[in-house]
């Protein structure tokens, strides 16, 4: 069936739920349909006879001007079409913002003049929650954001609240036109975590959680992204989510696990460290063939350093050692105290010959350096060593220190300041 253009347009029309104007700007006539009228709450001949004072009289004073100056770029051409959003009374006396939009009829001669023609659609629910949500961003003590990820791995954010400039020193505006602003103040250190996570988010549409770091000028701190993705049908996936400051909480947290890692005395690491971090290793061995090596070091006749000089003192040969068995290994090295008078060095990718030359080393040091008493005499210390290496033969980490322990245990008996290794011959 053939429709004709007016029925159609008149369908089209109904459907959008617009009103329509026509506007002759030469005779000043105007034309309103009925839907026009009775997004107001009128019917047309309730309005009659209609004028363009018939607009103006229901329009909002203070949006009639920005009307006329939206109206003057359009017929300037400096806008494609003639667009604003303004208020409008309607008959219940409340005010429903409506969306106006309009075009010239250039080229038809026999008009009668210069029409301009366009629609009124009532905008008021998207301005409520658009209104709602911009109240509820500002009292939210963080940034709400929408992003989005194109399959070609492009990036965007449609809506960042005003907070952002206050996060990440960048405007929304700014930001929304230039979304790489959202990730140049991210910490270095962090910035490899953040885009990981957000790729593990997308590929499996779990919730994004990511503390980092945001460096402006000499300041530097902690935010939490908190997000929820969702898979739109053009392979998109969006995020909407929160950004809160957790500086506070985080340095908090981190002062509390450091704490909880340290050895009070020696500043050293404590044994559960070391346990978490041999594990670790133990792992990543398994996985990537790599090898490595521990030494514990137990110090001889300590019981007697106390005994004769007196607690504080050996206090402080525990620590005088601690320095020593730092400033002896590498950075990568994990020390640790952990025992009394015991302690253990964790050597990432580090044979068991290369270990024992550190143990050595340890052991000539600790021998060399000389002690002073509170009474001004002096004294010396050793210590004694068992090295072992992580190998396929070893069944578990908790093998791997009774091992360790093994060797100790024959370096004292056969007369301590001494290195036993495991296993004895190099690797
Ligand atoms: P060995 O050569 O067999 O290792 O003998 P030792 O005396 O070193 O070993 P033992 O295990 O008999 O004694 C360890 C001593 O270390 C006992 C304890 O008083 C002392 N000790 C443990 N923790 C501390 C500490 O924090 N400060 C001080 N000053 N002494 C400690
Ligand atoms: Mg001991
Ligand atoms: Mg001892």
């Amino acid at each position: 069936m053939q429709l004709s253009a007016e029925t159609r347009l008149k369908a089209i029309l109904e459907g959008t739920g617009a009103g329509t104007w026509e506007f002759n700007l030469d005779t000043g006539e105007i034309i309103f349909n009925d839907r026009w009228a009775s997004m107001l709450g009128y019917t047309l001949d309730e309005l009659s006879p209609v004028s363009f004072q018939t607009w103006e009289r229901l329009c909002h004073a203070d949006d009639v001007q920005a009307a006329h100056q939206a109206l003057a770029r359009y017929l300037n051409g400096e806008d494609p079409l003639y667009e604003c959003v303004v208020r409008m009374m309607h008959r219940s006396g409340e005010w429903r913002y409506i969306h106006t939009r309009g075009t010239l009829l250039t080229d038809h001669d026999d008009l009668g003049g210069r029409w301009l023609m366009g629609t009124h659609l009532d905008v008021t629910d998207e301005k409520v929650s658009q209104h709602q949500l911009q109240k509820l961003a500002e009292s939210l003590p963080g940034v709400i954001y929408t992003f989005v990820m194109e399959p070609d791995g492009s990036f965007h954010f449609p809506y960042l609240s005003q907070k952002t400039e206050d996060f990440y020193g960048v405007s929304a505006e700014d930001a929304r036109a230039n979304p790489n602003l959202m990730f140049d103040p991210i910490h270095p250190d962090d910035l490899p975590r953040l885009q990981a996570s957000i790729g593990e988010s997308a590929q499996t549409l779990c919730q994004w959680v990511c503390d980092f770091r945001i460096v402006q000028g000499d300041r530097i701190r902690w935010l939490r992204g908190v997000s929820r993705p969702e898979r739109d049908i053009d392979g998109s996936i969006t995020w909407h989510g929160v950004i809160t400051d957790i500086d506070d909480r985080k340095l908090l947290e981190l002062e509390l696990e450091q704490l909880s890692i340290t050895d009070e005395l020696t500043g050293l690491y404590n044994r559960r460290y070391m346990l978490r971090k041999l594990e670790e290793l133990a792992a990543e061995t398994e996985r990537y063939g790599h090898t490595f090596s521990l030494v514990s070091l137990d110090i001889d006749f300590f019981k007697a350093i106390n005994d004769s000089w007196g607690h504080p003192m050996g206090d402080s040969v525990l620590q005088t050692i601690a320095q020593l068995i730092e400033s002896r290994t590498r950075k990568a090295d994990i020390v640790a105290r952990t025992g009394g008078e015991e302690f253990i060095v964790l050597m990432p990718n580090t044979t068991l010959g290369d270990a024992r030359h550190v143990a050595e080393a340890l052991r000539t040091g600790m021998e060399s350096l000389a002690f002073v008493s509170d009474e001004g005499e002096s004294f010396s210390v050793t210590l004694s060593a068992g090295v072992v290496s992580w190998s396929t033969n070893v069944p578990s980490v908790r093998d791997l220190l009774a091992m360790c322990d093994q060797s100790l245990y024959q370096a004292k008996r056969a007369g301590r300041n001494r290195v036993v290794v495991s296993g004895a011959e190099d690797k």
